[in-house]
């Protein structure tokens, strides 16, 4: 039974998700994904597996070419083939129709994977969901901190979307939050990981930054060059103008008809196309000769000076070297400059002016022929009027630029407004390639440190198992040799028992002599009577260590047969010898002084066998000692008897 405020969890991720899939329009992939995600959540936590996993993976795949297009640079793959390809799919549409923000995109692919690996932990669940979160954050965030110029890379969503996002990403962190929880490797490895995303995240904001903002002071290098050499170029064909102007010294009086055409046809070039046409204007401001001999520069021969143009006409015939009119409309329904220069003959008289007008929109297409109509919209501004554009209007990106445009006497304001996937496709992928990698390197990070975590653990558990298991032998071994040690000894004395004594013995065989002492102790059964049985346990234990000493003394061992009897064993030890260490065995017991309860002291008898050589027979042997104890016992105890003919 889970505990209730697991379920009201759960209702409200399943909630979230609803609302998700009601209120978000399927209006592009963003939306799509978000609604997927949504609907994908809502299928896991209403346990449909296998469609939870199906969705997130077709989620996944959707958002991957967009993913691409972000981080593949741009000699493999240019903006334009990105563009053609999607434009293929579905004419008129934009980049971003095909691909959510880069932080979007990457948090919608985390909560995919995150779906998709099922919440486990082991597989960097937590990392991916919490990567996820921070993208969230960082899209934030990043709406609070101003930016110097427009963002170039759509990084974020905004507004309600972004909402949406962040809902989906509590909703999974909620439901996954029980699998989660108690894993105290889990955290450790966590924290690590996530804080490397927040730095990856700060980081690729500050390469982004740098990023569009070189790119946008090139356009702009770029743009002011193109503009001031058009200005120059204005300046060079205003200057061949002066040159025209000046010509007319060579002559006397005033230029004819044909001089006029003549020269003029030099002027007019093609690069010089914008001069509409050339003429001579009389003193009294008539219009005298017209170049070309357009069909509406035929209709002015002849006329006076329009008004506006009267003022520049006067000075130009007072001296002034060059004079212009305002920006005015000419006659050909353009705006335009009508320049004037004095024309002088030989003698220096001022015989008129020469008046070249030249068309505005004419110029500007002239000079923008030079630049490339995909890259961005030209525009043509006087006093805030527009008088021309040039170039595509097509996905305009986020910059403007103001140049002045400066014509003699004149300057003109020429704005630029660079395409947006013109400068998609000279921004530098860099920033976003370091971004996955980053991401990259923190999933990996995780994955070895809750790895490494979990080696750790289960290392631990198995060092505890086999120091269980160790203890466990050990005490086996013991147990083991404890029961053997029982097995061959008596438990009271410590003595080897009979059966050991026995096995100890047949080793000796082979190498005679051998001899046996076998001892009784006198009058132990009264020691039991009227002492107890713990005093009789004592002096045997005194006894056995006396004849333990003795024989270890001689390079024998000492046993005990049963009862109060024991039995020495002497290899190498002739049966004189033995007699000896039978006798200060004798002693040393009787020496002990270990009383009765008559104050009599306690002693031993034994009797003595020896093996010289020839067959080994032990219980012929154990038989004449025996008999030679009887004796001893029978002669008056306290004393060593040996078998005469042993
Ligand atoms: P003798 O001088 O003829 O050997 O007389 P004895 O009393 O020693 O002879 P007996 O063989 O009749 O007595 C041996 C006694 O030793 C009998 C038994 O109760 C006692 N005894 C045997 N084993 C133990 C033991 O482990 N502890 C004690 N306290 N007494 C034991
Ligand atoms: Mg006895
Ligand atoms: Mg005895």
């Amino acid at each position: 039974m889970l505990p209730l405020s697991t379920h009201l969890i759960r209702l409200m991720c399943l909630t979230l998700s609803g609302v998700t899939v009601v209120v978000v329009p399927w209006s592009d992939i963003t939306s799509a994904a978000l609604t997927g995600i949504a609907v994908a959540q809502l299928a896991k936590s209403t346990g449909q597996k296998t469609a939870a996993l199906a969705l997130a993976a077709l989620i996944l795949a959707a958002l991957l070419p967009g993913f691409a297009s972000y981080v593949i640079p741009e000699p493999l793959i240019s903006t334009d083939q990105w563009l053609a390809a999607i434009q293929a799919l579905a004419p008129g549409a934009s980049l971003a129709s095909f691909r959510p923000p880069l932080l979007t995109t990457l948090a919608l692919m985390l909560l995919a994977l995150t779906l998709l690996l099922r919440q486990r932990a082991q597989l960097g669940a937590p990392l991916l969901l919490s990567g996820a979160g921070l993208l969230v954050f960082a899209q934030l965030a990043y709406r609070l901190i101003p930016a110097p110029i427009m963002p170039l890379l759509e990084h974020r969503l905004t507004g309600a979307m972004l909402a949406v996002l962040a809902a989906l990403t509590l909703a999974q962190l909620l439901l996954a939050k029980p699998r989660w929880q108690g894993q105290p490797r889990l955290n450790r490895s966590l924290l690590p990981s996530a804080s490397l995303i927040l730095a990856v995240l700060t980081f690729w904001h500050y390469q982004n930054r740098h990023a569009e903002d070189e790119l946008h002071e090139a356009v702009r290098e770029e743009g002011a060059t193109f503009i001031a050499r058009l200005s120059n170029d204005v300046h060079n064909r205003l200057d061949a103008m002066n040159r025209f102007s000046h010509s007319w010294r060579l002559i006397q009086g005033s230029p004819t008809a044909e001089q006029w055409r003549s020269q003029a046809a030099h002027l007019q070039t093609q690069e010089f196309r914008y001069l509409i046409n050339i003429s001579f204007v009389s003193p009294d401001s008539r219009i005298i000769h017209v170049y070309p001999d357009t069909p509406t520069n035929v209709s002015i021969q002849g006329k006076a000076t329009r008004q506006a143009e009267i003022q520049a006409l006067n000075a130009a015939l007072n001296g002034a070297n060059r004079t212009s009119t305002a920006i005015i409309d000419l006659l050909q329904n353009e705006p335009g400059l009508v320049y004037y220069l004095p024309v002088r003959n030989a003698s220096t008289t001022t015989v008129g002016a020469a008046c070249m007008v030249i068309s505005l929109p004419l110029l500007a297409d002239t000079l923008f022929a030079a630049s490339n109509p995909e890259h961005a919209l030209w525009s043509w501004n006087i006093q805030d009027r527009m008088l021309t554009h040039f170039g595509s209007l097509e996905y305009p990106g986020p910059w403007q630029y103001h140049y002045r445009l400066s014509l003699p006497g004149h300057s003109v304001d020429v704005v630029q407004r660079p395409r947006r996937d013109y400068l998609l496709s000279r921004y530098p992928r860099l920033p976003a390639i370091s971004l996955t990698t980053g991401l990259l390197l923190a999933y990996l990070l995780y994955m070895v440190l809750y790895t490494f975590q979990r080696l750790g653990e289960q290392n631990v558990a198995f060092r505890r198992n086999n120091a269980r298991l160790q203890e466990e032998i050990d005490e086996r071994q013991r147990l083991q040799e404890e029961v053997e040690w029982l097995a061959r000894h008596d438990e009271l004395t410590g003595l080897a028992n009979r059966r050991y004594f026995l096995e100890r013995i047949d080793t000796q065989r082979d190498t005679p002599p051998l001899s046996l002492i076998l001892c009784d102790i006198d009058h132990f059964k009264r020691i039991n009577d009227r002492l107890g049985h713990l005093v009789g346990d004592k002096y045997l234990e005194a006894i056995a260590g006396i004849g333990q000493t003795v024989m270890a003394e001689n390079g024998g061992f000492f046993a005990r047969y049963g009862g109060e009897e024991f039995i020495g064993c002497l290899p190498g030890v002739d049966h004189a010898q033995a007699m000896a260490i039978a006798e200060t065995l004798r002693h040393r017991t009787y020496q002990r002084s270990l009383p009765h309860d008559d104050g009599s002291r306690v002693s031993l008898s034994a009797g003595v066998a020896t093996y010289a050589g020839g067959r080994f027979d032990l219980p012929q042997l154990m038989q004449t000692a025996d008999e030679a104890l009887y004796r001893a016992k029978a002669r008056g105890r306290n004393r060593i008897e040996s078998t005469a003919d042993t």
